[in-house]
């Protein structure tokens, strides 16, 4: 590659946010000019929009496992987690059942969602995810008590990329009976999903996640779950979710998703190798820690802790070398807040704030992980040698917390 550090673009933030495949686009793209009527119109353009319209539900049910009927579109993976938990606890409360089972580490989708149950009187349970940023299906099952309406945990984490054993944990919400819901938002497109095999009642997933457009998502959920509308209007998505739908993205969602679950095998062995060649270039900074398992994570994912080191300046830094990186979720980026996830599995705020998360896609090369291990590798040290609190670090008088 002929090409010098100012002209470098290396995106490595695809956990906040994808470049739209070519296909997506390509799908969406009629439905903006041509195909452009309400489906629910009586007339025949409305009707060509309807017909899309079904086809697209019935394709994204077929790389879920479940049945047209059990989707429904939301704006994205934010309304998609609050329907699907506002749903089950109303149907909870019905039945005097105001316990929710949750983890500490959740989307903050979830997490004030959970927030807002609990000044309704609900009672919320977040279980630890130990320093591996991992649950089980033992802590869940001592977890539910004969109130849990609702069992929540995510498939994969957005920040250190943790993959649950969704298939485990839903098989104890089985047993007990009650109801299971996986933000499977970062999983989705990336790792395999079938809701019946792996016992999952609920699920939302959002398309800019794998390629698809932004303000679009689903939310799955079982047949016999009668879902609370957030949104009250017409009597579109079987009158749970009123608004003209989003045609073009549904269909570019619709694209994406079977390309992406098309090629998934292939593309989770190509971003392993070189998450793995990401993960065992930064390990050789010294007082450096990888956040959250070495193996059960997302292929793309790569989340360092490094001392002595203030998050928002290596990334500005990164940036002018070209590499666009995250220091967190990008939600929580631009607050001083140390990232919730983070203090989950144990580091407390100073390592917190030191930290790096880098997602990876297709399109990424090993010569960009290449330059990117030295970019940080350089910034790194360059930080460290302007930093009194590194200075105190190596005179010994201050001490080590990453060894
Ligand atoms: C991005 C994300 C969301 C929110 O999805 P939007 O479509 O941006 O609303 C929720 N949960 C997780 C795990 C995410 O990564």
């Amino acid at each position: 590659m002929n090409c010098t550090d100012e002209c470098r673009k290396i995106y490595v933030d695809n956990a906040a946010t994808t470049k739209m495949s070519k296909t997506a686009i390509n799908a969406m793209l009629p439905y903006m000019d041509g195909v452009y009527g309400n489906p629910s119109s009586l007339h025949s353009v409305g009707q060509k929009a309807n017909e899309a319209l079904v086809s697209a539900r019935e394709r994204i049910a077929k790389c879920l496992g479940c049945t047209a009927r059990e989707i429904t579109f939301t704006s994205g993976g934010s309304e998609a987690d609050n329907q699907a938990i506002i749903s089950a606890a109303k149907l909870g409360e019905k039945k005097g059942k105001k316990h929710i089972v949750s983890t500490a580490f959740e989307h903050h989708a979830v997490l004030h969602t959970l927030e807002k149950l609990k000044k309704e009187g609900f009672e919320i349970t977040l279980l630890d995810v130990h320093e591996n940023g991992l649950v089980n299906a033992e802590q869940v099952k001592a977890a539910i008590r004969p109130d849990t309406c609702l069992v929540t945990v995510m498939y994969a984490n957005n920040e250190i990329g943790t993959v649950q054993p969704i298939k485990e944990i839903g098989a104890v919400c089985r047993e007990k009976g009650v109801v299971f819901h996986t933000d499977a938002v970062q999983a989705a497109g990336h790792l395999h999903i079938d809701v019946q095999d792996q016992n999952i009642d609920m699920l939302s997933l959002s398309a800019h996640k794998f390629h698809g457009p932004k303000g679009i998502g689903v939310l799955y959920a079982k047949k016999g779950i009668v879902l609370a509308n957030l949104i009250d209007g017409g009597a579109q998505e079987r009158g749970k979710r009123a608004g003209t739908e989003n045609i073009p993205a549904i269909m570019g969602m619709a694209a994406a998703l079977e390309e992406a679950c098309e090629n998934i095998d292939q593309n989770a062995k190509k971003l392993t190798a070189l998450r793995d060649k990401l993960i065992a270039g930064l390990s050789e900074i010294p007082h450096s820690i990888l956040n959250g398992d070495a193996k059960q994570r997302l292929p793309g994912n790569v989340n360092f802790c490094f001392e002595g080191i203030e998050g928002e300046s290596l990334l500005l830094l990164l940036d002018d070398k070209g590499v666009y990186a995250s220091s967190g979720s990008a939600c929580t980026s631009g607050s001083l807040d140390p990232s919730h996830v983070l203090l989950a599995i144990g580091r407390v705020h100073d390592i917190a704030h030191g930290s790096l998360r880098l997602t990876l896609s297709e399109e990424n090369t090993d010569e960009e992980i290449e330059y990117t291990i030295r970019a940080v590798k350089d910034v790194v040290e360059y930080l460290r040698g302007i930093s009194p609190i590194w200075r105190d670090l190596t005179e010994g008088k201050k001490e080590f917390i990453i060894k």
